[in-house]
């Protein structure tokens, strides 16, 4: 029962001042977002790299309130991929965008995000790699698709992200499906109304495995989100039905989550990625972490009372 209540604090402006200025915060955020800057989180990539892993790189933020924010937001991601290039990285990592951070939410907010992300796009695209639509809220997923449609005109390789707890991810899924597409599927980290999602852990796991099928046996490149073991396996079964090669799919995990995990998958031969996100506005992202194993609250909790 705690995860809706760490949900519901991710986005109170009290909670994300209480906790962000905690002093023993930093060590436990630093699980899950290894840095603040570029220059802290490139050592991480390239480590994760000699691993034998693949890096999806998300500089944090989210719910911006200003039209400058999404600029910042947008030159962020313009110097993380001239660093890339500069380190010859370009092709082992690519780019996770939240579209909030660039502008969706403010007014006229559609035009703003799409604007602000689509030479973030270009300049991937530059270097050899790609950038990933994030899902947000189930509010923000017109425009997101939209937006998808529109960048993929011209960056056809452009992925986006599946919430399998959302009632209308089968009918996406079915869409997205097709040749060429790039498609990530999650089982979905926010507090969603029963009227237009699963509450229940177990109906979102069959939805889950009813949208991995769909994205299996279409057409399209399956991003596989997850760190439940069950659904992995049940991800390299479908993959081999399909008779998909190493190159055609591939799973994803969260950097601090499961990461022997990470490398078992590697060595098994699959193609491993590493979401990786970084910077100063960790608020959201972390609290999410939270949420998804309350263990990780009283971890946080104990840490503080220890101090
Ligand atoms: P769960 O059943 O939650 O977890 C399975 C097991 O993994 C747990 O038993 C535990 O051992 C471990 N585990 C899971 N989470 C944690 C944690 N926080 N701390 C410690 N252990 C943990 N959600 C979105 O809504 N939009 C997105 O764009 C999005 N992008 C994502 C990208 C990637 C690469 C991944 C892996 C997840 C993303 N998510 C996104 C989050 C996702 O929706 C889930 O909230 C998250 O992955 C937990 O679900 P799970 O599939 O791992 O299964």
């Amino acid at each position: 029962m705690l995860g809706p209540v760490i949900l519901a604090a991710s986005r109170s402006a009290t909670m994300r001042r209480i906790v962000s200025a905690a002093p023993v915060t930093r060590p436990v955020v630093n699980r899950f977002i290894p840095g603040e800057t570029v220059d802290q989180v490139i050592p991480i990539v390239e480590s994760l790299t000699r691993d034998g892993l693949e890096v999806t790189l998300d500089v944090v933020g989210e719910d911006i309130t200003r039209a400058e924010q999404s600029y910042a937001a947008r030159d962020a991601y313009l110097q993380l991929i001239e660093r890339l290039a500069e380190l010859g990285l370009g092709e082992s990592a690519e780019m996770s965008v939240k579209l909030s951070m660039f502008g969706q939410a403010l007014e006229g907010g559609h035009e703003l995000a799409l604007a602000n992300v689509r030479p973030v796009v270009e300049a991937a695209a530059a270097i050899g790699t790609t950038v990933t639509l994030d899902a947000e809220d189930h509010t923000t997923l017109d425009s997101m698709f939209a937006i998808h449609e529109e960048l993929r005109r011209d960056f056809p390789q452009t992925g986006c992200v599946i919430q399998a707890y959302l009632f209308r991810t089968e009918a996406d899924a079915r869409r997205l499906a097709a040749a060429g597409s790039r498609v990530r599927i999650v089982k979905g980290a926010y507090k969603e109304p029963a009227e237009v999602a699963y509450l229940d852990k177990a109906e979102i796991d069959k939805a889950y495995v009813r949208i991995m099928k769909i994205l299996m046996r279409g057409e399209g490149y399956p991003m596989i989100g997850s760190h439940d073991p069950r659904l992995i396996a049940i991800g390299q079964e479908l993959a081999r039905e399909a008779g998909r090669k190493p190159d055609e799919y591939e799973f994803q995990m969260l950097y601090g989550i499961r990461s022997e995990e990470h490398l078992r998958l590697a060595a098994e031969g699959h193609r491993m990625r590493v979401y990786t996100a970084y910077g100063t506005d960790w608020y959201g992202y972390f609290m999410r972490r939270l949420a998804e194993k309350p263990a990780n609250l009283l971890f946080f909790l104990r840490s503080m009372i220890t101090k």
